[in-house]
């Protein structure tokens, strides 16, 4: 065997010893994603129940302030009839009374329903603001739990990092460049066995001479179709 093939070797399996703590930690994203996404529903609906209560408050304010005004319309033309001499002009004014009589108890009644719709919006906001309480009380075990979970894969990930730290040091710095080169590649790994007279990884065949060279440990040598490291197992 080549000698730095096993330290090579080493350092990839601590490197996947990495890369499986990410894959993890990773893993937990989408449940912590669907909790976050519950969540934030819960919070719009409650935020728009509070508006709905606010628009019903001032619809109301709106038809307070509409039918006081009639009412003071209506005292005038009451205090103009106290006055008035000519028969027309009275008949007139008592039919503007009457009039404007009917239009107020239709606004006295959109104003009741006002006061039911602010009454209802604040029945639904309560309700949005405890369905929202439930959902944090149901999710806090969950989140604790994934919060335990990311705690102990980044406990992990620390000590796998440190041992890649270590395995790395015993690779030779050229060596070193080299095979982070390769990781950076497309190639999930750095190093592949021989797969009888192929590459491990993209089975493209060796030639006999590179390969009597890898089995002797004579040499490292690259794939020249996916570049790389070979070696044989032994
Ligand atoms: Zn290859």
């Amino acid at each position: 065997m080549h000698p730095e093939l096993e330290a090579l070797l080493a350092l990839q399996e601590k490197d996947q010893a990495v890369t499986l703590t990410d894959e993890a930690l990773a893993a937990l994203a989408p449940a912590t994603q669907a909790l976050d996404e519950s969540q934030a529903a819960a919070e719009r609906a409650l935020a728009a129940a509070r508006a709905a209560i606010q628009a019903a408050l001032d619809r109301r304010d709106e038809l307070e302030g509409k039918i006081a005004s009639y009412r003071t319309m209506q005292e005038q033309r009451r205090q103009r009839l106290e006055w008035v001499r000519g028969a027309k002009e009275a008949s007139t004014l008592m039919a503007e009374l009457d009039l404007a009589r009917s239009v107020l108890a239709k606004e006295e009644a959109e104003f009741m329903r006002s006061g039911d719709a602010v009454t209802e919006a604040e029945r639904r906001a309560a309700e949005a603001e405890q369905a929202l309480a439930q959902l944090r009380a149901q999710q806090a075990a969950e989140r604790e739990g994934l919060a335990g979970r990311r705690e102990q894969i980044a406990g992990e990930r620390e000590h796998a990092v440190a041992e890649r730290e270590q395995a790395a040091a015993r690779v030779t710095p050229a060596m070193l460049a080299r095979y982070e080169r390769i990781r950076r590649g497309k190639a999930p790994l750095a190093l592949y066995s021989l797969h009888v007279d192929a590459c491990g990884h993209c089975f493209t065949a060796v030639p006999t001479q590179r390969r009597t060279l890898i089995q002797r440990g004579v040499t490292i040598e690259a794939c020249e179709a996916c570049g790389v490291l070979l070696y044989a197992k032994e």
